[in-house]
């Protein structure tokens, strides 16, 4: 399956184009299952260590510390289903993660409450230049250099939760190749989705379009050029990424 990617233009300030002094910059809107309607994106939150074998294989302690975030740009995103090996690194690795997409925002949203804000749910990959990233651990410096470059956020369309429900649990799976490297199920979230909206919602104003991608179970790996990556959420078609 092969998506283009998806640009709209912001047809809202269409009127008063003549007022900017170069081009604004273009709105990203991610596809929509069985819909050729479009999800406009706000911004992308990302969560760390969201399992437990997941950060016991990066070096941490797998106990229920507060859950923290990065961010990815909007314009990260990609549907193409190509990812164009990156510059400037020699160990790109793949973290298959399901994403929430927010039709409501708000502050100090409630745990209770927190699914009513969601639109839908999609297959996505938060790919990393771990030496960049390492490094940037390392010295204590932010992450966007590992984590937020060029389509570094491949994304399948987003199912509706009318369609596909609110999962809580189902095989979470990326294949390379034929071969296994990733597996986890979604009920060993450390912090479940509704935790993730209430938590993120007490540090930042959310709102509609914005996604969260809500973090990869173990076998992390490296990718090279060639490589077909499977990503597979059970109750969601399998998102398919070629490496180029
Ligand atoms: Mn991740």
């Amino acid at each position: 399956m092969t998506l283009t990617v998806i640009i709209l233009k912001d047809v809202s300030m269409s009127e008063n184009t003549t007022r900017f002094v170069i081009q604004p910059p273009v709105a990203v809107a991610a596809p929509i299952k069985g819909s050729d309607k479009l999800f406009p994106v706000r911004r992308v939150y990302c969560i760390g260590r969201n399992y437990a074998a997941h950060a016991v294989e990066m070096g941490h302690d797998p106990d229920r510390e507060p859950p923290f975030f990065f961010q990815k740009n909007p314009d990260n995103l990609d549907f193409s289903g190509v990812f164009p090996y990156p510059e400037k690194t020699s160990d790109v690795h793949h973290e298959i993660e399901m994403v929430v997409a927010l039709k409501k925002g708000g502050t100090n949203i409630s745990k209770e409450t927190a699914l009513d804000h969601v639109y839908g749910y999609a297959v996505g990959l938060d790919m990393t230049r771990r030496d960049l990233q390492g490094e940037m651990k390392k010295m204590g410096r932010p992450w966007e250099i590992g984590k937020a470059f060029e389509r570094s956020a491949p994304m399948g369309p987003i199912v509706p939760a009318t369609e596909s429900g609110h999962p809580s649990a189902g095989e979470v799976k990326l294949t390379v190749n034929g071969n296994v490297r990733q597996t986890g199920d979604l009920n060993q979230l450390i912090w479940n989705i509704p935790e993730m909206i209430s938590y993120l919602s007490a540090y930042f104003e959310l709102a509609p379009g914005d996604l969260i991608f809500t973090g990869t179970p173990s076998g992390v790996a490296a990718i090279i050029k060639g490589d077909e990556m499977v990503c597979h959420v059970d109750g969601f078609d399998d998102f398919v990424v070629t490496v180029e």
